[in-house]
């Protein structure tokens, strides 16, 4: 029988939920138990597919094409078991699926209500990833406690441990313990307040994990304990760490959150090997190579989390080699004000990262013209791809005017366009072209030198291609069509033969890479910007 563990937060959102949901599950892998995970986001949208950036961070693509929370993306990097669209249900995916029921007449003249038929939907989507091979399922309840939009959830989570009953699911609350300056104290009162709330409805926690600056005394601890209803040994400290995400499984596993839940769960409590993961750790820690400076040119720079499983494979890369792969996270905006020789100016590689809309789109060609033109190493995904095929066509092929018809309708020279597939469909909801798909590598190309293999199957999510008719042109001028679709009909990698080390796909690898296996595109690209941070050594 599959156990549960639910994941709530209390006091402020931001608490690093994801983060702490994933290191457990890892510690629960390595000790053997086949683990699932999957988050519940409190807010209406029917997924985060169609919100800004700005909103909720990045939009993570699993491999059968959902459009996901980011923190999906923590819990593949961490553990590197896949998720799937049953890893992450809204508030609005529930409410649809009822409503759509009621439209059917599913409920048979019954009154529809949140209880128990909201409910009931939310059970099920826990439930379905329960199954004869899985002996885990984590399950986080996004938001913070004590908001009006995650009350079904809790109700949910509480209604389903009283169904499967105590040794077969725990609760953990993640709480923030704020050090006071002006009182040179660690305060309690908001984790009593959010675990009051917790209770009110029915949920006594039975670990606590508490984030906090400052480590928590034995006196707060018991504090915590008492007035929160929970164990002492069961209080758990997680500070900010210092160096790298990767070190809270490490810290997690030092407190032995992952034997309490195993102790609760009622399950044998197997040796655990982080090994790996520790020399991951330290390479993190203390770089043996030294550093490489990559600039990350989007539109969304101001939120780290718009770009992060962009940043966290820069990070993998630099693993591979033993070196730490510094950010300079730059606005193409600036770029196109500003001109890219100041900005880019001492940077070892150069990538060009995903995005929608015309704002920036110039700054994001000037910079892929300027890796070119300088010899700099470039990594081009999705958009970015889009942008150096741009690029290349207005000052190698000489057409002035190329763009993608996503930015100019009207130019003669519409190198990227629509997908035939996309034609005709207007609504923006879960309509890309999303998930795994497999492509066909050329031998002999950096691509494939970089993989070793010439079958690979990556993740997608856009409406626009390299348009074939202009593929011979832009052979001709030089650049390397080095993968495509199976059939031969789109264009998935580019690059450029007399370049150190010029890539750029229209698929976004990003997705796939972990720290313990960082993908091969973002290692081959930071083992060039470290050739060329050597080169400028000398
Ligand atoms: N806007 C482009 C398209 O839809 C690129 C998408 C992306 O970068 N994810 O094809």
């Amino acid at each position: 029988m599959t156990k549960h563990v639910f994941v709530t937060g209390g006091v402020v959102s931001s608490l690093g939920k994801g983060l702490t949901a994933a290191s457990i599950a890892l510690l629960l892998s390595r000790r053997g138990y086949r683990v699932r995970l999957q988050k519940m986001d409190p807010y209406l949208n029917v997924d985060p597919g169609t919100m800004s950036p700005y909103q909720h961070g990045e939009v993570y693509v699993t491999a059968d094409g959902a459009e996901t929370d980011l923190d999906l993306g923590h819990y593949e990097r961490f553990t590197g078991i896949p998720c799937t669209r049953d890893s992450n249900y809204t508030a609005g995916r529930i409410y649809s699926r009822v409503i759509s029921r009621e439209r059917e007449g599913g409920y048979l003249g019954k009154t529809v209500q949140v209880i128990p038929h909201v409910t009931d939907e939310i059970k099920d989507a826990i439930r379905r990833l329960a199954s004869e091979d899985v002996d885990i399922v984590i399950t986080e309840i996004g938001g913070t406690v004590g908001d009006i939009e995650s009350l079904p959830f809790l109700e949910s989570i509480r209604q389903y441990r009283h169904e499967v009953g105590r040794s077969n699911s725990v609760f953990i609350h993640i709480t923030l313990v704020p050090y006071i300056r002006a009182a040179g104290e660690l305060k309690t009162k908001p984790s009593q307040q959010s675990t009051a709330i917790l209770r009110s409805i029915g949920i006594i926690p039975d670990i606590l994990i508490c984030r906090c600056e400052r480590p928590l005394s034995a006196e707060v601890k018991a504090k915590l304990a008492l007035f929160c209803n929970v164990d002492t040994h069961k209080v758990i400290e997680e500070r900010d760490v210092e160096h790298t995400i990767y070190e809270v499984p490490l810290e997690l596993a030092r407190q032995e959150v992952d034997v309490y839940v195993l102790e609760l769960l009622q399950l044998h409590v197997r040796p655990l090997r982080m090994d790996d993961w520790e020399r991951m750790v330290q390479v993190l820690i203390q770089p043996p190579n030294g550093t490489v400076e990559i600039a990350v040119v989007g539109k969304y720079i101001r939120l780290r989390d718009a770009y992060k499983s962009v940043y966290e494979a820069l990070t993998h890369g630099g693993i591979a080699h033993g070196l730490r792969t510094v950010v300079r996270p730059i606005e193409s905006e600036d770029i196109e004000q500003q001109g890219p020789e100041s900005l880019l100016a001492g940077v070892h590689g150069i990538l060009v990262p995903g995005g929608f809309g015309d704002r920036g789109v110039e700054g994001k060609i000037l910079t892929a013209r300027y890796a070119r033109e300088r010899n700099i190493p470039f990594l081009g995904i999705c958009l970015g791809m889009q942008c150096a095929v741009i690029e290349f066509a207005r000052h190698v092929c000489g057409w002035a005017d190329a763009h993608s018809t996503e930015f100019n309708p009207e130019t003669r020279y519409p190198v990227i366009d629509l997908m035939a597939e996309q034609r005709g469909i207007t609504a923006k909801g879960g309509t890309m072209r999303l998930g795994s798909y497999p492509c066909h590598i050329q031998p002999g190309t950096r691509a494939a030198a970089a993989y070793g293999h010439t079958v690979i199957h990556e993740r997608h999510r856009h409406r626009y291609e390299l348009n074939n008719r202009f593929r011979d042109d832009l052979v001709r001028h030089g650049m390397v069509l080095s993968g495509c679709s199976p059939d031969g009909q789109l264009v998935e990698l580019i690059e450029l033969a007399n370049h150190p080390w010029f890539v750029a796909c229209q698929f976004h690898p990003e997705f796939q890479s972990t720290p313990l296996n960082p993908h091969p595109l973002f290692r081959a690209f930071i083992g060039a910007a470290w050739e060329n941070a050597r080169h400028a050594a000398t």
